[in-house]
Formats: structure tokens, sequence, C-alpha cells
């Protein structure tokens, strides 16, 4: 057997040591980087093309390739100053923790197969229903990330209010499925309705107040509506932050109107979740436990690498309704109870890495007190940069920080032109020059710079950088 398959003991340590020397520096340099370098795909491909390797190569050339290729034509989400989208900066206890979970290649598709990880991955759901004021008897499991968990949501729900759809498609409830979604929720809502049959045009858009978030008042009138016409209301969708502009949904008032009409209430809070382990939003969650499923990413706010969602059930049987399956190959056979208990029952993964390694490790090296500061730190920093755009005369907020998104834009006083244009443009260059990211969101019809503070890297004085980086690039 080739050397370069199962390298001995030896062989392992150096690899590992070689890699962890390039992960330390990595670490140490990142803040100095551009957030990302000047790159096209073409100087990428020239880069890394060749044919199909057919011969062993050397692995300290390989690293320098992941050195010289890789790190340097990346966008580095982990930079104090990378405000775009809702990155993760990722950890190192996480990256560290990835190999040793590939070094296992544990499966975690049942506790069959994965004794161990699948017990990591229930005692992390109960520490995840802890944190959220969730039941403890709710049903979870990890996914992909925040879409798939949502997903997952609405499968179960879809099942629910159709208990035919798995098995005859939703025709069978012989009414249209409405789902209600503010206009601000995130696209993956209506992207599941699709994959699920339902029909992205089944997905309602509720309209939102002056802090942007669902309108419950709407979303009674549109449900109304919907039963005068003949259709079935099955489920709606609260985000706990949104992605645009970081808008809590009203999840109590939502909750009673879904009641009082027998809706599933699903809660996206894919960004927002991790924001119940800072004190100051604890009112946030005060009526999460009357939902029938929560979607959350601890790829977002809990800092851990990319691939790590979480979907809640608060009926364990209303998941396996939607998941279940009895392939004979897939049977459990002379198990009993827990020891018998299969993820693929309650999600859409049959074959699933051993994610809760990350949760735990995380959780139990950081500890809840520090990782609730730097939520704490992170949203500061949003407030801070609200702060410093209402004190300037050339900027204005677009829409208020609520959790640690910000909305705003550039505008100088005695400007006539289009405000929209000019930022567009100032986003774009802000990307280029590498010293801030900034994405862009519409809040209102208006084109905003958007920026998310999900660092625990990031400090006030990287906002006060930020609005000069804007500044330059204002001025071309
Ligand atoms: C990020 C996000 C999602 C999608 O999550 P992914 O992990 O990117 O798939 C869904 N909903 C909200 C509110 C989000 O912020």
């Amino acid at each position: 057997m080739s050397a370069n398959l199962a390298p001995p003991a030896d062989q392992i340590r150096s690899l590992a040591q070689a890699a962890a020397e390039v992960v330390a520096s990595y670490y140490d340099t990142l803040a100095h980087r551009p957030v990302l370098g000047p790159v096209t795909s073409e100087k990428i491909r020239a880069a890394l093309r060749e044919p199909l390797p057919r011969d062993p190569a050397d692995f300290a050339a390989l690293l320098t390739v992941f050195e010289d290729v890789i790190l340097r034509y990346s966008r580095h989400s982990g930079h104090p100053r990378f405000f775009g989208f809702i990155a993760s900066p990722g950890t190192p206890v996480a990256a560290i923790g990835q190999m040793l979970a590939a070094a296992l290649n544990t499966n975690v598709t049942s506790w069959r197969s994965a004794p161990a990880a699948t017990e990591m991955e229930h005692l992390t759901m109960d520490w995840l229903k802890e944190m959220l004021g969730y039941p403890a008897d709710a049903a979870g499991l990890y996914v992909s990330g925040g879409s798939m968990a949502n997903f997952a949501g609405l499968a179960a729900a879809r099942s629910a209010k159709c208990p035919e759809a798995v098995r005859q498609g939703v025709a069978a409830a012989g009414r249209r499925l409405r789902v209600y979604v503010s206009e601000e929720a995130h696209q993956s809502m209506r992207k599941a309705a699709g994959m699920l049959g339902m029909g992205e045009e089944n997905v309602r858009s509720v309209a939102t107040d002056a802090r942007l978030r669902m309108d419950v008042a709407d979303l009674d009138r549109v449900v109304a509506a919907d039963l005068a016409a003949g259709h079935l209301p099955a489920c709606v969708s609260a985000s706990l932050g949104t992605t645009a502009s970081g808008a809590v949904d009203p999840i109590g008032d939502i909750a009673a109107v879904a009641r009082r009409h027998g809706l599933w209430l699903h809660v996206d809070a894919a960004y927002g979740a991790f924001a119940a382990l800072a004190p100051s939003c604890r009112p946030f969650f005060e009526h999460i436990a009357e939902a029938d499923s929560v979607a959350l990413d601890p790829h977002k706010w809990l800092y851990l690498p990319i691939g790590c969602g979480c979907i809640l059930y608060k009926d364990p049987a209303a998941a396996r309704a939607a998941f279940s399956h009895d392939a004979e190959y897939l049977r459990v056979i002379g198990r009993q109870r827990d020891e018998a208990f299969p993820f693929w029952d309650y999600g859409p993964e049959l074959s699933r890495p051993f994610r809760a390694l990350d949760v735990w490790l995380m959780l139990k090296f950081a500890g809840t007190r520090l990782l609730g500061e730097a939520i704490e730190k992170n949203m500061a920093c949003a407030k801070y940069l609200e702060r410093l755009v209402e004190a300037s005369d050339d900027f204005e907020m677009l829409a208020p920080v609520e959790l640690s998104v910000f909305c705003f834009r550039y505008a100088p006083p005695g400007f006539t032109g289009d405000l929209d244009a000019l930022n567009q443009r100032i986003m774009v260059d802000l990307q280029k020059e590498g010293g801030s990211f900034l994405s862009n969101a519409r809040i209102k019809g208006r084109f905003a710079l958007r920026g998310c503070v999900l660092n625990y890297r990031t400090t006030e004085r990287d906002m006060e950088i930020l609005l000069d980086d804007v500044r330059r690039a204002a001025a071309g």
C-alpha cells in the first residue's frame, strides 16, 4: 500500500504539524491581509489548472499551493472588517475539531453507526434547547445549514397539514397549501416551498412595519383572504433576525394568529438564535416555545465553520411523519429504543458528518458566558456605527439596528444625483480596495450599504475605520 494512502504515524505527525503551522500563521496574519485581494478567475485557473494527476505528490508542495493560491485568492470571512452577508469567522478550535472528526470519519446516520457521536448530538441538542428556552422533549438534528433547516421545518409543516402529502403529493389536500412569510424573509422559505411541491406562488408575502418586522394585522388579513378563497393556510414562518436588516418578528403575536387559524409556526432563527446567549436579547425569545419548529445556524453566530445548521421540532412525531421510511437495508434490527435511534427519520439526509463535535467543542472550550459577551460586543459595534452615522453629516441610516446588522448609505449634503447609483459604486470600489467589506440590501426600495458584525475580533475602532474606508471609496 502506498505510504501516501496510509502513512505511518511519524509521517502523519509531520503532515499535521506542517498543516498546523499554516493554520497558525494564517490566523496570525489574518487581520493584516486585504479582505479580498485583487483577483480574476483567469488568474486562479492559471495557477491551478493541470491534467488529472497520476502520481503521488509531495505534501509540502500541496501546502504551498494552499498558501499561494487558495489563501491568497480567498475572501477572508474571519477578517475583523469583513461585514458582508452573515458570515461566521470560523474558529481555530473547530478547524482542529474538523481534523479530529475526519480522522474518525464517523457517519452519523444513527446510533448503530455512530453511538458516541449520536449521544453527543443529542446532548448538544439539549443544550441548544436549554439556551433558547425550547421544550426539553423536542426533537432536533444538525443539517447542512439554515436553508436545509427551513426546508426540513416546512416539510414537517406540510405533512402536519396534509398528511397524504408525502405519499400522494400536495394535490391530495384538494386545496392550495399556503405559507406566510414577511416580505423581508429569507428566500430559502420560498425555495423550499418549490422543492416540496407546495409551489413558490403559494408563499404569501406579508407587509412589514417601520422596523421591518412582520405586520401581524396584515398577516391576519392575508390568511383570512386565503380562507375566503378556499385555500388551506398551512404555515407561517417568523424571522428571528432577518438577513437584510436583523429585524425580529413579533413571535408572540404571530403565534396567536397561528393558533387562531391552525397554522404551523416555524421560526427562522438562522441568524438570530445565538443572541439567546446575550442577556440583552432575552425578550426576543419569550415566545419561542410556541414555535412548532425552529431553524438555527451554528455556522453563523456560534462562529463555527460552514456546514452546520440545525432544526428543532416541538413534536418529534411530526418530523417522523415527514421523513421516516422503512427501507430493508436501513432497518435497525435487535436494538431497543435509544440504541435504535435513526437520524434519517427526522431530516432529509442519510450520510451525515459529525457536526456535533464542532458545537460541543465550541460550547465547552469557550463556554456560554464568553460567547454571550462576544455576541453582545458584536451588537454594540453595530450600535456604535449607528451612532457614528447619526452624528455625521454625510451618512444616514436606512434601517434601525436590531441585532448586529447595520444598513446605511453615503448621502453628502448638497448631493442631488442618484444616491442608489452612488452607493452601489461605493460598495464595488470598497470591495476592490480590500480594507473593509460591505454587501448590499434594498430597504424600502432604497439601495443600502449593509454590514453584519459577526466576528469576535471586530472592535469599535474597526467601525471607525470602516466609515473612513467608505469615505475614501466615495471620493474615488
Ligand atoms: C443565512 C440565513 C438562512 C440560510 O442559511 P444557510 O445556512 O446559508 O443555508 C436562512 N434564513 C436566514 C434568516 C438567514 O440569515
